[in-house]
């Protein structure tokens, strides 16, 4: 049986001769493993479709033992702007391998396949800093994820948050003061850095990117956010690694 479906191509090795065995997050069954046959045949079209990050339709086969093949996709978004610049390519790499991280076979991942496309869109055509896509994606990421961080007013006395701090263990804003008995790193937050930190977490999801901060602020937020993705997927993120190994 065929079907047509659209995924984000998160990553690809080389299978047999010609062929590439790639993982797809799409929007319906999660992350699935493709057979793409082909591949690498001198002049296929299949190469820049299996070539992440890239967002395609592929016509996709299910053999009985569930494994699935692509003969045939057509591309709908190459993110050609990321190609050009290592930088943005390689944050879009650690996008990738966190949102590979974050989904599951089998289970749908709408919310986190449209962030990871907004992310990637915003890195390649809008051109916003890596930065800041950064913080926003790391955010959001864990927000949908299960881990939204509490950010509305303190956990402890329920106000706003003077000299604000975050928890990167339980994602709570404590006022520097409440702070005390609480477990874990608590990063500090500017007052706007903590309105960046709402705004993402529960503003619009396309519009997640139309913030601005002083770079200050900026560094603290971007220091939180990776610390608590870092912290709630207890993962090691190969990629990060060398995003930053390159700055
Ligand atoms: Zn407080």
């Amino acid at each position: 049986m065929t079907r047509v479906e659209n995924g984000l191509v998160l990553r690809q090795v080389r299978y047999k001769d010609a062929d590439r065995l790639i993982e797809l997050l799409t929007a319906e069954h999660g992350r699935i493993t493709v057979k793409v046959r082909g591949a690498l045949r001198k002049g296929s079209r299949m190469t820049v479709c299996t070539d992440p990050p890239v967002y395609a339709a592929f016509t996709l086969y299910e053999s009985g033992n569930g494994h699935i093949t692509a003969d045939e996709a057509e591309p709908l978004e190459l993110f050609f702007g990321l190609r050009e610049d290592l930088s943005r390519l390689s944050l879009a790499f650690y996008l990738t391998e966190v949102a590979t991280e974050l989904s599951e076979e089998g289970l749908s991942a709408d919310e986190l396949l449209r962030l990871t496309l907004n992310s990637l869109y915003a890195l390649s055509t809008l051109k916003k800093t890596c930065a800041l896509v950064k913080t926003a994606f790391e955010l959001r990421a864990a927000a949908i994820s299960g881990w939204e961080p509490t950010v509305d007013a303190c956990v402890e006395c329920g106000q706003e948050p003077k000299r604000p701090m975050f928890g990167v263990r339980d994602g709570a804003v404590r006022c520097a003061d409440c702070r005390t008995g609480a477990d874990g790193l608590h990063l500090p937050l500017s007052a706007t850095a903590l309105d960046a930190m709402r705004y993402i977490v529960y503003g619009d999801p396309k519009k997640i990117f139309s913030f601005r901060l002083p770079p200050d602020d900026l560094k603290c937020l971007s220091d939180a956010t990776e610390a608590y993705l870092l912290t709630q997927t207890e993962h090691h993120f190969r990629t990060l690694d060398y995003y930053k190994s390159i700055l």
